[in-house]
């Protein structure tokens, strides 16, 4: 399964991302957090995509605890480092996770283009 979060002013270029690599997504399993996933799934309605909480109240820890379970494949979070977020703690203990979890994690667009390019990324969350 794909986990897919992007911070408030992140959101319009995961978006973009999505639509880019649409084709390349559909196959997967993805869940994502409230917001991001309610932007995600009006720009790519046809995308398998489970929904948990929003971030700030919980959903950054419920992705975490799918990393510690063995569910998440891939996490790719756009996240902003040039704002403040009340829920600071909650992302630097998601990505601690999948650091942890030795779990293939984007954080911009560079790299989950080169994620999505690698020869393994096909069989990926498809489980
Ligand atoms: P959101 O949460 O998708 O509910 O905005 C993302 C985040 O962790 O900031």
């Amino acid at each position: 399964m794909i986990a897919l979060i992007a911070h408030d002013r992140k959101k319009p270029l995961l978006a973009d991302w999505i639509a880019a690599n649409e084709d390349a997504l559909r196959p997967h399993r993805c869940v994502a957090t409230r917001t991001t996933g309610g932007v995600l799934a009006k720009r790519c309605p046809a995308l398998d995509l489970h929904l948990v909480e929003s971030g700030p109240l919980g959903g950054d820890q419920q992705i975490g605890a799918l990393i510690v379970e063995g569910r998440i494949d891939l996490l790719v979070f756009f996240t902003d480092p040039l704002s403040p977020h009340p829920h600071d703690v909650d992302v630097k203990a998601l990505t601690r996770l999948a650091t942890v979890h030795d779990v293939p994690m984007a954080c911009n667009p560079s790299t989950a283009d080169l994620i999505v390019a690698s020869p393994g990324f096909a069989t990926l969350g498809v489980t």
